[in-house]
């Protein structure tokens, strides 16, 4: 297969969604497919369930202490899959919000229950932002949920996206009969336990399905269904690939009902590799040559191996074993002997992968967050990524005054690396670290400890919002605990407000003082 057959047939996305709404579930089906289809005859094992289960407890295992953004790759239908976990939880980090810099599309996963919820607010913002294509599943409909109409509302108003049902519920919980597949034109009824059947919008008149269609439930999910034919937005493919349009798919992980149905579409829509930014212009993902950026380092955490493994994102051309490629940052070449593939079961090494695929790269200390590697006499680096707004703030001071040196180090090499991000008072030169999540306060502390010899402790100062001010408008006395003056590691000032109150009385008494959000969308 030529390099553009081989990118185009590659799906790379990530899931996202609040805790609890049903990702793990949902993924776990997905894996499901994935060994339908690399072993045939394990029907049964799709049934009962028992064979995802066990690969997926595998991956947990191998997580260990669970900082990995797992990588999952399947063939699928002719398709090459790669899924990228995204931890939910207290995993939450930047790794989190990185991870998103990595993939094509993305699934969001709501609970029918609840609506849109925290967490799926900001990691959709973060979508938006780099303007990725969002597919929705509203999980949970075997449960007694919010309906459907309210539930396409709230999207539309609070994410700010239009929404096109793909599917139509009639009932939900205890009286779910099926869905309206519009996309399909069919019906496709609801039997449970498993079982599921298919009527062509054309067949619906026939007497055989008099039970059915003369059900209320139906009557009221059709005429809604008419009332969306004629009012409601249409679909357009263009507008859900530049990220303007959701397309929407009701249905249930657990049950399951309709995961293979949104699978299916969601495949044969996602879109392929894209093009890619670089400071020599934009690099198409067919480009013979090799190129990726690295958007996560994970340390090793088995204190017998110091190694750390870097996920890069291949972004053209092919990698094999052994490759030679440059490092731009630094023009220094690296060959690339260990290299792993992530698979549901296991890393395998491997052998070759292409645009759109993730492996993992043995990083013998040299790699940042967000280098580029180009292979042979090519030359340029890919955009650089994307700060993430940090939203908890902690002091950080070293047990033992006498380490003071490797602490230092410590945080300068750590900060650089992009682990955590680093602030200064601008006074007493105490240092106060940034984070997006509780975990990278934790790596954070493992590794000055490990790798660094300094124990460390931190001082809370609490979720905080940053506001960065210009350079002749600082005013020093209008600061204090409260609202604390730092700097950035450029030696900018910012503000971190203690909440949403502050900042806003600050405004209100001084009018003239311009606060900038850097991570502000638009
Ligand atoms: P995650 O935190 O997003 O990974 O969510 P999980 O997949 O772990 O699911 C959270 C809980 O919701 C678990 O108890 C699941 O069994 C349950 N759950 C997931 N999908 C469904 C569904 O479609 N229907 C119902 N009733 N429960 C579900």
């Amino acid at each position: 297969m030529s390099i553009h057959d081989e990118v185009n047939r590659r799906k790379t996305f990530a899931i996202i969604s609040h805790p609890d709404a049903g990702k793990t579930t949902l993924t776990e089906r997905l894996l499901l497919f994935g060994n339908l289809i690399r072993s045939a005859g394990t029907v049964k094992a799709k049934k009962s369930g028992k064979f995802a289960t066990s690969d997926w407890m595998e991956i947990e295992k191998q997580r260990g202490i669970s900082v990995t953004s797992s990588v999952m790759n399947f063939p699928y239908d002719g398709y090459q899959v790669n899924i990228l976990d995204t931890p939910g939880h207290e995993d939450f980090s930047e790794d989190t919000y990185r991870t998103l810099t990595a993939v094509d599309s993305v699934v969001m996963i709501i609970d029918a229950t609840k609506g849109i919820e925290a967490q799926t607010k900001k990691l959709f913002k973060v979508c938006r932002m780099r303007g990725i294509p969002i597919f929705t599943f509203i999980n949970k409909l075997d449960r007694e949920g919010r309906e459907p109409l309210d539930l396409l509302e709230e999207i539309e108003q609070v994410l700010d996206i239009e929404t096109y049902p793909m599917n139509w519920p009639a009932g939900m919980g205890k009286g779910f009969l099926g869905v309206f597949d519009r996309h399909g034109k069919q019906f496709v009824q609801y039997h449970g336990n498993e079982d599921e059947s298919v009527i062509p919008y054309s067949e619906l008149d026939h007497s055989e399905h008099e039970e059915l269609t003369s059900n209320l439930t139906y009557q009221a999910a059709s005429d809604e269904l008419s009332l969306l034919d004629e009012a409601g937005d249409q679909f357009s493919i263009d507008d859900v690939l530049s990220g303007k349009q959701t397309p929407v798919f009701f249905g249930s992980a657990l049950a399951p009902f309709g995961v293979e149905t949104f699978f299916d579409t969601f495949i044969s829509m996602a879109p392929a590799p894209a093009p890619r930014k670089s400071t020599e212009g934009v690099i198409q993902p067919d480009n013979p040559d090799f190129s990726g950026f690295i958007f996560k380092i994970q340390a090793n955490m088995n204190p017998a191996h110091r190694d750390r493994v870097a996920f890069l994102r291949v972004c053209s051309g092919k990698f094999e074993r052994g490759l030679n490629v440059k490092l731009a940052r630094t023009n220094k070449m690296i060959k690339l002997a260990q290299s792993q593939q992530f698979v549901a079961s296991s890393r395998d090494s491997i052998e070759e992968a292409y645009a759109g695929d993730i492996i993992g790269i043995y990083d013998p200390n040299v790699y940042q967050i967000g280098d580029t590697l180009v292979e042979g006499k090519e030359h340029f680096e890919y955009d650089e990524l994307p700060q993430f707004p940090p939203e908890q703030f902690k002091k950080v001071i070293a047990t033992n005054v006498m380490k003071s040196k490797q602490f230092k180090k410590g945080i300068d090499q750590l900060v650089q690396e992009g682990a955590i991000q680093l602030y200064k008072d601008y006074r007493a030169e105490s240092y106060i670290l940034g984070a997006v999540g509780e975990l990278q306060y934790e790596v954070f502390q493992y590794r000055m400890k490990n790798e660094y010899n300094v124990e460390v402790m931190f001082e809370p100062i609490g979720e905080r919002i940053p506001r960065w001010l210009k350079s002749d408008q600082v005013d020093k006395s209008l600061f204090d605990e409260r609202n604390m003056l730092v700097r950035d590691r450029e030696n900018n000032y910012v503000v971190l407000f203690k909440n949403d109150f502050s900042l806003r009385w600050f405004k209100d008494k001084n009018p003239k003082i311009e606060l900038i959000d850097l991570f502000e969308v638009n």
